[in-house]
């Protein structure tokens, strides 16, 4: 037997950080950066007597989130706490949901390899962020910093749906990015406001029952959820062959070794003591929140990816680059707008110089200084042999600079083509008195000629000479 008589079988947990200004059950500021233990108050802190009360924009944020991902939404909800001793928790438990969550029975579509696939999601629910344990400080000491302890998390169970560590990091990805366009979560992983458990099994290919399963931690990239899958699947399938048993455990990814080892088995396992939350009542979703949602929807990566490349017929590549961000999406459709002509050509030019100088400046769209009638128009003066595409580019990187309007940056650095076909005609004229030779090749049938000729011509003309029209007077000159 070989791994390829096993079959893989993972399940993924998400830990989304809710984008509110304020904390889940108080009203410090959820600001990343500040000075340890400045974003605390008694709420967060712990400290007896204090109570929780529920930040309205975290509930509308997670219906948003369970609306997209196609959930049902519970209009009640429970509050539970998840009791554990940790010195990052304060309160010894965690206020979260656990028999009945908030958003369930949803499900994300991903490709894998050119076909579709759903995976389910089991469920959504929120809960409280913990704080962090600091153990380099020096000194030989660890410290505490609560300013996390109760920021809003969402997590998003998948049903054990995926079958390979490919589909898992498209679903992952295809999951942050529906989650970065509603507006809710900013995606990070290096940073963890965007975290990810994996669970995985294996079973014998034609088995009707799922393996045990090892869970997965401390995977914080694309490339290590890939890796620690992987990993994870090559051991257990190692380990059953050799006549060994998989342990239910939670394992911990250590990417310097790339490996992952035991953290805790299950006879070693937390038993939280989940209870309802006595200081919190129902989360009752505000009536009319659900349907508001639903109706304010934004599209959604994936339909605009297949909008994209339907209606402007952009390759996969270009479409993907477009959409991968909601702002540039929407920019490239309202130069659209102004534009009308090739879309390809409109993309080149957001894939190329647009997206090479907003490198460069290491800026946002958010800082451009021209409106997209400026951008539309400089496509114009292009398609209409006005400018020629070289000084387009200098144009282009003009108007990134200072905001001026492509027209005033051409005619104030003299950019436009020779409209003037008598202007056109001297420099022909100088070009075939100075080129004899090449001449009589051409009248002996030697057309290739035709293209030094208008090289020579294009370049007396420093820039200003529209190829097409050159072309077209040095044959009409030649006697065509
Ligand atoms: P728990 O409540 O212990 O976290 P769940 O049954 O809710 O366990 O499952 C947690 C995650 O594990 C889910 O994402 C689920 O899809 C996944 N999962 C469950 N069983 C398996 C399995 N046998 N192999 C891989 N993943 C699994
Ligand atoms: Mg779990
Ligand atoms: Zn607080």
């Amino acid at each position: 037997m070989g791994a390829s008589d096993f079959q893989a079988v993972i399940g993924l947990e998400v830990h989304g950080q809710l984008l509110t200004e304020s904390k889940i059950f108080c009203g410090c500021s959820t600001r990343f950066g500040a000075a340890p233990n400045a974003n605390t108050c008694p709420v967060c802190l712990g400290m007896p007597g204090s109570l929780p009360v529920l930040n309205a924009k975290v509930v509308e944020f997670a219906v948003r989130a369970g609306v997209a991902l196609g959930c049902r939404i519970n209009e009640r909800s429970i509050w539970s706490r998840k009791n554990y001793f940790y010195p990052d928790l304060p309160k010894g438990y965690q206020i979260s949901q656990y028999d009945l969550p908030l958003c369930e029975h949803g499900a994300l579509v991903i490709d894998v390899d050119g076909v579709e696939k759903r995976i389910g999601i089991r469920r959504i629910h929120l809960e409280e962020d913990a704080g962090k344990n600091i153990h380099d400080a020096g000194g030989g000491e660890s410290l505490v910093d609560l300013n996390r302890a109760g920021v809003p998390l969402t997590e998003i169970v998948s049903e054990p749906d995926l079958r390979s560590s490919e589909e898992a990091g498209e679903y992952l990805k295809a999951l942050r990015d529906v989650l970065v366009y509603l507006g809710v979560n900013d995606g990070n992983l290096e940073e963890g406001s965007f975290r990810c458990d994996a669970n995985v099994s294996v079973m014998r290919r034609g088995a009707t029952e799922f393996g045990t399963r090892a869970e997965l931690k401390n995977i914080n990239s694309f490339r290590f959820v890939r890796q620690a899958i992987d990993y994870e699947i090559a051991r257990q399938v190692a380990l059953l062959e050799s006549g060994g048993k998989v342990l239910q455990q939670t394992r911990l990814w250590d990417p310097s070794r790339g490996e992952t080892r035991s953290m805790r088995s299950k006879e070693e396992a937390h038993d939280y003591r989940y209870f309802p939350e006595p200081d919190l009542p129902p989360l009752l979703v505000p009536e009319g929140m659900v349907e508001r949602e639903r109706t304010e929807l934004p599209e959604l990566p994936r339909e605009k990816l297949q909008r994209f490349q339907a209606d402007f017929s952009l390759s996969a590549y270009d479409a993907r680059i477009l959409v991968a961000d909601r702002a540039l999406a929407d920019f490239f459709e309202a130069v659209w707008k102004h534009y009308g002509g090739s879309a390809k050509k409109l993309a080149n030019w957001f894939t190329g110089e647009l997206q090479r100088l907003l490198n460069e400046e290491g800026a946002g769209l958010g800082t451009l200084k021209f409106p997209p009638q400026h951008f539309a128009e400089l496509l114009k003066l292009v398609d209409a042999a006005e400018v020629s595409a070289n000084a387009a580019k200098d144009v282009f990187a003009e108007m990134f600079r200072t905001g001026q309007p492509p027209r005033s940056i051409v005619d104030a650095r003299g950019l436009g083509l020779e409209k003037d076909t008598t202007a056109v005609e001297v420099v022909v004229d100088a070009v075939l008195a100075a080129n004899p030779e090449e001449v009589a090749k051409y009248r002996a049938g030697k057309k290739q000629v035709l293209g030094f000729l208008v090289g020579q011509v294009l370049k007396g003309m420093k820039g200003k000479g529209n190829p097409a029209q050159v072309n077209a007077l040095l044959k009409a000159r030649l006697g065509e």
